[in-house]
């Protein structure tokens, strides 16, 4: 019997807690435990047993409770959760308690029941439907149980705020719900089309692999029919009685892939991600300990799924960034991905209509297969062509040139949807006095204040901080206060004048500040409704609309000109992914880039020869200037109140590096916002020419920053493989 338990514990240091098992009991790594902790109790993790502690046996506490009978993590989600702490320089209890489990499972508390409510139509309610009853939600509810019964948490994606009408139609005996442990598979709903060449040899490449791991990169523009191929192997991971795993990014969890999913496959659909009600969370993890769940759906923290019986990972626009963490643990789910899929001898789809350099680069290796969807299929026949537009010394209005504009008339006269990214919130990015220079800023990162008008309101998009909007200038009394530039705001006002009987829809934080916000501005646009778009990055995914046939990126200049070294990269996925959205069968895109740099290389490769060939010159310059993918970096942040604590410490960070040939630093430096939110920022950037040589020294480094003089006088962190510098 082991002498010690070893603990993870959700606080955030990078080492697990010593204690003594309860008497008699044997408890097996994985299980939740309860132990006092300071003045308190926690609950925690055992991770390993030990026969003795450096602890002197007469100090060790003794846990208190065991709160579960069989280990809740076991097998290869314990074993690659050991390896993302490691790999990330985690704290244990951190990633394993704040991550990995749902918050309902970091209680004290008993599991939550596995049953769900599952609502059916009476026959009462299913001739209500026939006849057209009903209004509003109410008509949407009966409409969808129409095509068969769905679980509370299918219902929450697509209908949301469902229960009011549910309550009603339930009082007035047309639907009735009962708890429903699983769902008997249906059939499905919806039959697969045929595959294409393309679509087909990718099908079956991956289907060659079942049952061992095997990376694949799957690409294709929007409409080329990624989507259709992730189906059909679920299908035949479903039938050889596997699990699938499917992640997407943030915004790109639509009901509408969840419905699509059900449809076709006849399973229930399990859903994960952050914005999902605590009990439906730890349901549908549980869901999958247990193999109930067959298919699961869910953003960036699904990847910790458990999955006993997988078949299949796929991870769809495996290039976004929001797979990467960037706060806390700072994990990316892609990369972790993988590693399970390696673990779990399983094939592992990453779908991009832009890769990553970093998948690309690991096609180039040879470490994985490149699969081309190059046709788009059904609707989409028609590719969009992009043209730039040549701003320089041209008339603009509203930060719109002639040639946008003539556009823009020519789609609304035709009665067609028009998509517009401007890259800035809020109505002005600047408010400054014509009489004395003055300029509105935030004291806190010394960055201009945002004018938003409709909030009244000047705003810091860095720290969030707001301010009253003066109506004299501060600075001078006069009355030259002037607004500077186009956000959104400003050019959906513009836009609102110019076109009056054509709504103008805005996307950025703003409007879709509310749940489910995003969903109800975009989907009554699906029917084709005249209709233009105002919006941010925001607008680079979503639905599908398809009578959308002219897309216009307002600016390209400050992607052109930034000193991150991905913003390139960057650039080239947002064109290709807003071009993406336009163009349908018989009705041609339009995608109009203004620029006062048309004869930019990139530009010129990009629009000329592709995305691909765009990326294999991107892949040479990083080689050549060893950057990712070619070195591997990790990152040291640090921010106090006082830049000279952040100096200091970077300073000493610097001195207690490991003497090493194979580790590059640069730095200290200030960070690219030196000011945010009051706080003094700097960092220091190692690389090496390999994953291994990098992170032999950071385990030992990371425990020498945390003994330093200065640690404690700033906030400090190191992201490896950091996606933002
Ligand atoms: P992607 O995921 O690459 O954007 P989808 O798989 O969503 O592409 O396919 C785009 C559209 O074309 C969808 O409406 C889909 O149902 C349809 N589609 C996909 N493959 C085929 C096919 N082989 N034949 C006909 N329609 C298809
Ligand atoms: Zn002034
Ligand atoms: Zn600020």
């Amino acid at each position: 019997m082991p002498a010690v338990l070893r603990i993870a514990l959700p606080v955030p240091l990078p080492r697990l807690f010593d204690y003594l098992p309860p008497e008699g009991a044997n408890i097996a790594p994985g299980t939740r435990v309860q132990v006092p902790f300071g003045r308190g109790v926690q609950v925690g993790i055992v991770m390993e047993t030990a026969a003795q502690s450096s602890v002197p046996t007469a100090q060790l506490k003794r846990v208190q409770r065991v709160l579960d009978d069989e280990p809740l993590l076991h097998g290869e989600l314990l074993s690659s959760l050991h390896w993302a702490t490691d790999y990330w320089l985690g704290a244990p209890g951190d990633v394993l308690l704040n991550n990995a489990l749902p918050t309902a499972l970091r209680q004290a508390k008993p599991w939550p029941a596995l049953g769900e409510e599952r609502w059916r139509l009476l026959d009462a309610g299913r001739a209500a439907q026939q006849e057209g009853k009903r209004r509003g939600r109410s008509r949407a509810l009966l409409d969808l149980l129409a095509e068969g019964d769905l679980r509370a948490s299918e219902l929450d994606l697509r209908l949301p705020g469902w229960r009011d009408a549910a309550r009603r139609l339930h009082k007035a005996g047309l639907i009735d719900s009962e708890i429903a442990l699983d769902d008997a598979p249906t059939a499905p709903t919806q039959a697969a089309p045929e595959l294409n060449a393309g679509q087909r040899d990718a099908v079956e490449a991956v289907a060659a692999t079942l049952g061992s791991f095997a990376p694949f990169l799957l690409h294709g523009i929007t409409g080329s029919g990624k989507t259709e191929v992730y189906i059909q192997l679920m299908e035949r991971t479903l039938a050889a009685g596997r699990q699938c795993l499917l992640l997407v990014p943030e915004i790109g969890l639509a009901p509408q892939t969840v419905a699509r999913l059900r449809a076709r496959l006849g399973v229930p659909v399990d859903v994960l991600h952050s914005n999902l009600a605590e009990g439906a969370r730890a349901r549908a993890w549980l869901r999958a300990r247990n193999g109930q769940a067959r298919v699961i759906l869910g953003t960036r923290s699904a990847v910790f799924a458990p999955l006993p019986d997988a078949g299949l990972i796929v991870v769809d626009e495996e290039h976004d960034t929001s797979y990467k963490q960037q706060e806390g643990f700072r994990y990316h789910a892609r990369d972790l991905a993988v590693v399970r899929a390696q673990r779990l001898g399983v094939p592992i789809v990453l779908g991009s209509a832009t890769p990553s350099l970093e998948t690309l680069a690991n096609v180039e290796a040879e470490r994985y297969r490149r699969l081309d969807l190059r046709e788009r299929t059904g609707a989409h026949r028609t590719p969009p062509r992009a043209e730039l537009v040549d701003v320089r010394g041209q008339a603009m209005q509203h930060g719109l040139s002639n040639p946008l504009l003539a556009a823009l008339d020519a789609c609304v006269e035709r009665g067609e949807q028009a998509l517009i990214f401007r890259n800035r919130r809020g109505y002005a990015p600047l408010l400054m006095c014509h009489l004395c220079g003055w300029h509105a800023e935030c004291p806190r990162c010394e960055k201009p204040l945002a004018l938003h008008q409709g909030r009244q309101r000047l705003v810091c998009h860095h720290c969030e901080l707001e301010r009253p909007v003066p109506t004299v200038c501060p600075g001078c009394g006069g009355e030259g206060l002037h607004r500077q530039g186009h956000g959104t705001e400003r050019l959906e006002e513009a836009l609102q004048t110019r076109y009056v009987d054509t709504p103008v829809l805005r996307i950025d934080r703003e409007t879709t500040r509310r749940r489910d916000a995003f969903e109800d501005l975009m989907g009554p646009l699906a029917d084709g409704r005249p209709a233009i778009l105002v919006g941010t990055q925001m607008l680079a995914k979503g639905h599908d609309l398809p009578n959308l046939t002219l897309v216009a990126i307002t600016s390209l200049d400050e992607g052109l000109h930034s000193l991150d070294f991905r913003a390139h990269e960057r650039l080239s996925q947002l064109i290709v992914q807003v071009a993406g959205r336009a163009g349908r069968a018989g009705k041609p895109g339009r995608v109009l880039l203004q620029t006062h740099q048309p004869e930019h290389p990139l530009l010129q490769t990009l629009l000329h020869r592709g995305y691909s060939a765009t990326c294999a010159q991107m892949l040479d310059e990083r080689r050549a200037l060893r950057l990712p993918p070619f070195a591997y970096q990790a990152l040291l942040r640090a921010d106090a109140t006082r830049r000279e604590h952040v100096d200091a410490f970077l300073d000493a960070a610097r001195d207690a590096l490991p003497a090493s040939e194979t580790l590059r630093w640069s730095g200290p430096m200030p960070a690219p916002m030196p000011l945010r939110a009051g706080r003094h920022r700097g960092q220091l950037l190692l690389e090496a020419d390999t994953r291994s040589a990098l992170h032999a020294a950071l385990k030992s480094w990371r425990d020498a920053l945390g003994e330093l003089e200065g640690a404690r006088r700033v906030r400090w962190s190191i992201d490896v493989d950091p996606v933002d510098l």
